[in-house]
């Protein structure tokens, strides 16, 4: 079970009313996002790097090079902070300063513990079900080698917080009279269409599993 905003550290300080502690939310935002942030400290220097993930359960899974120093750093129990960011919208109020952004999105906070045994391959199946789904039956399993080489993570969602933006933009009684448009932009993101690899030796089809692919 998540602890949601049930710390100080996972407490909002700036618009808590945006705070959902909402488990539901916290599981629906990890699974519409596609990439998250992970930070790691290397020598004093904090770096964010991007990386494709999945939910499954109450952990996120992450997956890399076991040469990687973004993986090497996390399995080595380091702290760390993973963000999910979903952008729906951007917010014209009459003034800049009320201008804002519609947004869903999640922090979390922990360590990293090593995935092993029969777990990596469960976690390996997540990620590519959450980024592509329907390949896993489909395209070549890794092999033995492929396996050694990649590293798999687990962040469990035991200290996270949710911020959930919408609404229109809440412009002060003043400003209400000035003749400026005001509303609110939605933003979504799609897939295009599917561009066949030039390599393909045969003459097959874009899977249906690809053409259902939505956003
Ligand atoms: C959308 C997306 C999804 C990704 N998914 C994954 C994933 O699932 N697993 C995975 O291992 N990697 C993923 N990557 C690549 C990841 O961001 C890192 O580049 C990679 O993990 C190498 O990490 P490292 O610690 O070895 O980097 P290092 O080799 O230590 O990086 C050295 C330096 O290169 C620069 N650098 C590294 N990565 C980036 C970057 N992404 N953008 C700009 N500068 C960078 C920085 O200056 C950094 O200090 C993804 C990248 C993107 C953009």
């Amino acid at each position: 079970m998540s602890s949601l905003g049930g710390t100080a550290r996972t407490t909002g300080r700036r618009l808590p009313e945006l705070a959902s502690v909402n488990e539901g939310d916290l599981h629906a935002i990890l699974d519409a996002a596609l990439v998250a942030h992970i930070c790691v400290i290397d020598q004093g220097q904090p770096f964010i790097v991007p990386v494709g993930f999945a939910r499954a359960n109450d952990v996120v899974y992450l997956h890399g090079s076991t040469k990687s120093r973004l993986f090497t750093l996390l399995a080595s129990g380091a702290p760390t902070c993973l963000t999910v960011t979903l952008l729906d919208g951007l917010v014209l109020a009459r003034s800049l300063f009320e201008s804002s952004m519609h947004y869903r999105s999640v922090m979390v906070l922990g360590s990293c513990r090593v995935v092993r045994g029969s777990e990596k391959l469960t976690a390996l199946k997540a990620i590519s079900d959450h980024l592509l789904p329907g390949r896993w039956g489909d395209a070549r399993l890794p092999n033995a080698q492929e396996d050694k080489a990649t590293m798999v993570l687990a962040l469990p969602l035991d200290e996270c917080s949710v911020k959930i933006s919408s609404g229109p933009p809440e412009d002060s009684a003043a400003d209400l009279a000035r003749e400026v448009w005001a509303g609110v932009v939605p933003l979504t993101e799609n897939f295009g269409e599917p561009i066949a690899s030039d390599d393909l030796a045969f003459d097959i089809d874009v899977p249906d599993y690809v053409q259902r692919w939505k956003r």
